[in-house]
């Protein structure tokens, strides 16, 4: 009997403590069809953890993080934390600091039934996650944004050739698996040394993969060129603010924020963590769409397997994939941001019960 995969879940802000439960309950259901030995713990992180514990990351988290074999990370409520000298910290960005999860992975796709962008749609946005524009979390200590007087405010925009280099790694090694195409996205024109180097280290990393080709294209460009050909694209890869930007367009583009899968890696640790916020406009509502979060860990699950080299759960991932997608395909079995009539918990019941075992599903 292998050892147990241990998942660690954190529920988070907003609509997180009702899209976990639907994460959960998946994973139970592919734990049962695929005999994956998972085991899943549940902590608290955000403002539940803040009420009880001074912080709203406490170190026990951070600890069992770096325990597990993956994290599954609902959404953070950042704008409502008490600033961070009284325990408000970024649970997202100190995560990714802490596990060293510099690859943020943002597949979006056309789904059949849903509104279509104007033409297919399949890329993957691998966007830089631990420095760029980010100034809460880009450097050593500090924040890398100060006000010299009170008229004047300054961020500083941080890119080194290590992170931009084995960011491209990713991206071309991703490419090899898929349509062996490459978009880096940049502003060089203006962001002359910090972009250049970005670029630069992505030229470096392309000659190690001459069977996948690279284009360069700047990210205003980018932006009308994703809504107008978004079946141009395979792999875009790009620093974190572009990324991050970017990838909000293409999951609204594939139906919607609900749909917004992505998996934060590193070489040694991964969280699912989905690319939208907390939603507190439909929190507490059943109105949420889990799909965002239930995808991310599927694609969670496909990392585990690949490191562990064990084939079944890339077959779980994909198990989830096509439910959701058979879900997808009817206004009578979605959610209310894709026109659909389920609540959160009744989406999560339909799913489970299409990912059951073969005899669950005949019962
Ligand atoms: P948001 O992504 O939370 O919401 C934007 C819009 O999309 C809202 O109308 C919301 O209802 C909708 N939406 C988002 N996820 C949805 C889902 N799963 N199903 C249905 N509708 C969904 O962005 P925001 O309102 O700007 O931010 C809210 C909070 O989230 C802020 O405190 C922000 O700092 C935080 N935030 C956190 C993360 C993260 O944890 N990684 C990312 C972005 C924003």
């Amino acid at each position: 009997m292998p050892d147990p995969i241990e998942i660690l879940v954190l529920p988070g802000d907003g609509i997180g403590p009702e899209i976990t439960p639907v994460v959960e309950a998946v994973l139970r259901a592919v734990d049962r069809r695929f005999g994956l030995g998972l085991r899943l713990t549940r902590m608290e992180v955000g403002l539940a953890a803040h009420a009880v514990h001074g912080s709203t990351l406490p170190d026990a988290v951070i600890a069992a993080a770096e325990a597990a074999d993956g994290v599954v990370l609902g959404p953070a409520e950042m704008t409502s934390y008490p600033p961070r000298e009284e325990g408000g910290v970024s649970v997202p960005g100190t995560l990714r600091k802490r596990l060293d999860l510099y690859a943020n992975i943002r597949p979006a796709r056309s789904r059949a039934g849903l509104p279509q962008p104007p033409a297919p749609m399949d890329l993957v946005i691998v966007r830089e996650n631990t420095e760029g524009f980010y100034a809460d979390r880009n450097m050593f200590a500090g924040i890398a944004e100060f006000m010299p007087t009170e008229e004047v405010a300054l961020s500083v925009r941080r890119i080194t050739a290590h992170a931009s280099r084995r960011i491209a790694r990713v991206a071309f090694e991703m490419a090899r698996a898929r349509r062996r195409r490459v978009t880096v996205v940049q502003k060089k024109h203006v962001l002359q040394l910090t972009d250049g180097l970005f670029v630069r280290e992505v030229e470096a990393a392309a000659a190690g993969f001459p069977d996948v080709m690279l284009e360069s294209v700047t990210v205003d460009a980018m932006a009308a060129a994703l809504y107008r050909h978004p079946d141009r694209f395979d792999i875009v890869l790009t620093t974190n603010m572009f990324g991050d930007i970017l990838s909000n367009l293409t999951a609204e583009m594939s139906g919607g924020l609900g749909l917004s899968a992505a998996l934060n890696a590193g070489d040694r640790h991964a969280a699912a963590n989905a690319g939208h916020g907390s939603a507190p406009d439909i929190a507490g509502q059943d109105k949420a769409n889990p799909c965002s979060l239930v995808l991310s860990s599927a694609m969670l699950l496909e990392w585990i397997g690949r490191r562990r080299g064990r084939v079944e759960f890339a077959a779980a991932a994909g198990a989830i994939e096509a439910a959701v997608d058979a879900l997808l395909a009817s206004p009578a079995t979605r959610t209310a941001d894709l026109g659909g009539a389920l609540g959160t918990r009744a989406f999560g019941a339909a799913l489970v019960q299409r990912l059951g075992t073969a005899e669950e599903r005949a019962a």
